[in-house]
């Protein structure tokens, strides 16, 4: 079984579902209010777990309910927590306003994520046992530049999804294997909107690269490599929160099952269909057998 660990944030999402979304000032009825299990990392880790990977997160909850349900949705997808702390003060949250045409606002409040500035006792004998670690940005960039560094250490492949958007520090960057930006991420990166180009310029940093590319696909780029356009399978999407971190999940857990690129892209890509066509963010995220049905 492919072993994968993620350092990464836990946040409760607190969805407030509106008509119109409120002006400066202004207080408006909402229609709906839903709670919902949380954070790119958390996300990363039910998908990896529900790909059919050995999964364990590293991050933090806070010492209240939220915390408690955060570690319950994990554990309820089969993510090891053991090493996820438990902080004193409040779970991150993400406070997201949904209007009827589907756009949001979203104000994330980072909490007990903000305490993960360096890794654990612990940590890196977990790490050491992965075939991967996944990271994203939503801990203070201390913590995810030292996790990177001590799996490059390790020879544990390094996965990196740059969101949200931000400049990276080189020490990052240069312990990173695969870095996985959407095209916006991708664009903030380098000043370069066309994907292509911008994948080009960020394998002068990374080996790897894969730029997502919504509902056209993904794009593939390696050092001394042609670069490859895996299409996404063509759907009705209802709902493409977290699509994202289900493709990366999935991702690594058939890269880390040792199955050639061209093949490990498309098994993500059919992961993230699948995920694209029901409502919701981990909720929505498929299991082993679906994706490999979708697949076949
Ligand atoms: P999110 O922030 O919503 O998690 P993202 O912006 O990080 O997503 P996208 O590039 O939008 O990432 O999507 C990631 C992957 O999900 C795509 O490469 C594609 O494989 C799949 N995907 C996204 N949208 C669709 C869609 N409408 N139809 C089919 N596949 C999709």
């Amino acid at each position: 079984m492919t072993s994968i660990v993620v350092l990464g944030s836990t946040n409760m999402d607190l969805v407030a579902y509106v008509a119109k979304a409120p002006a400066r000032g202004e207080t408006v009825t909402g229609r709906e209010f839903r709670t919902v299990p949380g954070g790119k990392g958390a996300n990363q880790a039910v998908a990896a777990a529900r790909a059919g990977a050995d999964v364990s997160m590293i991050g933090a909850v806070g010492a209240d309910e939220f915390g408690s349900r955060l570690r319950a949705a994990l554990e309820h997808s089969g993510v090891d927590t053991d090493l996820l702390r438990t902080s004193e003060g409040p779970s991150g949250t993400a406070h997201i306003v949904v209007d009827d045409e589907g756009g949001n606002a979203i104000v994330v409040v980072p909490g007990a994520n903000a305490t993960v500035t360096s890794l654990d006792h612990g940590d890196e004998a977990l790490i050491a046992t992965a075939d991967a670690l996944l990271l994203q940005l939503e801990l203070p960039l201390s913590a995810v530049t030292a996790g990177a560094v001590t799996a490059r250490g390790l020879g544990v492949r390094t996965v990196l999804t740059p969101a949200p958007a931000q400049p990276l520090p080189n020490e990052l960057l240069a312990a990173t294997d695969l870095l996985v930006p959407n095209e916006h991420e991708a664009a903030t990166l380098t000043g370069l909107a066309d994907p292509h180009a911008a994948a080009e310029a960020l394998l002068r940093k990374v080996p790897e690269v894969v730029v997502t590319l919504g509902a056209a696909g993904s794009l593939y780029a390696a050092r001394g490599a042609k670069p490859l356009v895996v299409p996404a399978p063509r759907v009705r999407a209802v709902d493409t929160t977290a699509a994202g971190d289900t493709f990366v999940g999935a991702l690594a857990v058939a890269l880390g099952e040792g199955r050639p690129v061209p093949q490990a892209l498309a098994w993500a890509s059919a992961a993230a269909a699948l995920s694209v066509q029901r409502p919701g963010a981990s909720s929505s995220m498929p299991y082993r057998t679906e994706i490999d049905t979708a697949f076949d």
